[in-house]
């Protein structure tokens, strides 16, 4: 018997066997075969582990779709935001290649690209690493590099990063397996010898050896409750390999290292004075790894963070940008908890203003604002919800007398 002249062009069943025949340029395509197209697609963008377990799906975000999400919490600091935006891609990328057994032997195994960020503290490392987290469907740790120390000592063994990533993916190891670990002030444990700031723990190079570990990829016991490890604990292995660490540090005192190394470089050269001026003015930028070792890192630790970036100081319009402009911006903050009042909170620009001023002043940075807004609005939050008041104008002159009477205006600086 003759077909139907519309049949699906995927499964063959006629028009009258399916319900839903959709039409496309040179075809027809039934409701059963989008259904089973649609289970091949989640299949495809699922990564599962060996025992078909845990599987997620992966969103992937183009690297520039990445810096535009960032751009919506953190202001400038674009480099960086490429930076991440790019290591971030790669890493699904390599998530989802084949296993080295499903290919030819010709395919390129795809390294990953661990990080490393330097920049004053407050200028956003922290921010752009959480802000990374909130958009990824791999899970993230934030860990603080100063708790651990080199085994035997008293704090933490460096395995216990992985404790935290373990921790929020519910010790699913898998999942663990293909996260993103933030490492913070990775600084702390540069070695003392070659460091201008002597102000750390003797166990700086011990941590960072037991960190070589970690970075390079291979098999690593956890102790699934952190902290050291004892006889009695059932210890977790986890492989590193696919694990991209994210290091961040403001390297105190790192400017001074740079400005040795780039006028070393340009001695005896004609160089330009403009082009001299606007280096002395963000050296950060020209950063690069033979600086972090001159600062304390060792050399293997650095070859296993290939990627330097940095952070450029925040100045008062990056300040003034920040106190509004973010999706979560401070002043759309404080303007919801009055609205959750019922009070309307308006705050004169001249009010920003001064926070900024303040902030640069007191050389509080981002951070600093936050306190200052405090500072100034404390009084306000307690009064007001026992009031019936349904506005409130934030001007100057109250911003002012009230920022004088907070503690943080005692804490002026030299
Ligand atoms: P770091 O880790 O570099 O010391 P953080 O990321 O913790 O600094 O920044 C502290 C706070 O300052 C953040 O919570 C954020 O509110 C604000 N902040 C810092 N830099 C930026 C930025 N570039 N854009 C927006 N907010 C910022």
């Amino acid at each position: 018997m003759a077909k139907s002249p519309l049949h699906c062009s995927f499964c063959g069943r006629s028009r009258d066997e399916v319900k839903i025949l959709i039409a496309g340029q040179e075809g027809h395509i039934c409701e059963n075969c989008v259904e089973h197209a649609r289970e091949i697609i989640d299949q495809e963008l699922t990564v599962k582990d060996e025992k078909g377990l845990s599987g997620f799906k992966l969103t992937v975000k183009k690297p520039m779709e990445i810096k535009k999400f960032l751009d919506e919490y953190a202001i400038g600091q674009d480099e960086a935001k490429k930076v991440l935006a790019v290591a971030v891609y790669n890493h699904y990328k390599r998530l989802q290649q084949k296993t080295p057994d499903n290919t030819n032997g010709n395919d390129v195994e795809i390294e990953k690209s661990n990080i490393i960020m330097v920049g004053e503290t407050g200028t956003g490392k922290t921010l752009l690493a959480k802000s990374i987290a909130r958009m990824l469907n791999v899970p993230f740790a934030i860990v603080d590099a100063t708790v651990f120390t080199e085994a035997g000592y008293v704090g933490e063994d460096v395995e216990s990063i992985l404790t935290r990533l373990l921790q929020v993916c519910n010790y699913d190891v898998a999942a663990a397996e293909r996260g993103i670990v933030y490492i913070d002030e990775i600084d702390k444990i540069a070695r003392k010898g070659d460091n201008p700031s002597i102000t750390r723990d003797v166990s700086g190079e011990g941590v960072q050896q037991g960190m070589l570990k970690l970075l390079e990829g291979t098999d690593v016991l956890v102790p699934p409750q952190g902290g050291r490890k004892h006889p009695e604990q059932k210890l977790i292995k986890i492989n590193t390999q696919n694990i991209l660490f994210i290091c961040g540090g403001a390297f105190d005192g790192i400017n001074k290292i740079i400005a040795r190394r780039v006028q070393t470089n340009t001695i005896g050269f004609n160089v330009d004075k403009e082009l001299q001026e606007n280096m002395k003015k963000n050296l950060l930028r020209y950063i690069n790894a033979t600086d972090l070792k001159t600062f304390g890192l060792i050399p293997e630790l650095l070859g296993r963070l290939p990627v330097v970036t940095h952070l450029d100081p925040l100045d008062a319009e990056t300040l003034r940008a920040i106190l509004t402009e973010p999706k979560n911006a401070l002043v759309k903050q404080y303007k919801k908890l009055f609205e959750l009042e019922g009070i309307q909170l308006t705050i004169e620009e001249d009010v920003l203003n001064f926070m900024v001023e303040k902030a640069m002043e007191y050389k509080l940075g981002a951070r600093g604002l936050r306190s200052i807004s405090e500072g100034i609005l404390t009084d306000a939050m307690y009064e007001l919800p026992s009031s019936k008041e349904t506005q409130f104008t934030l001007d100057l002159e109250y911003a002012k007398r009230k920022f004088d009477k907070s503690k943080l205006s005692l804490l002026k600086v030299a």
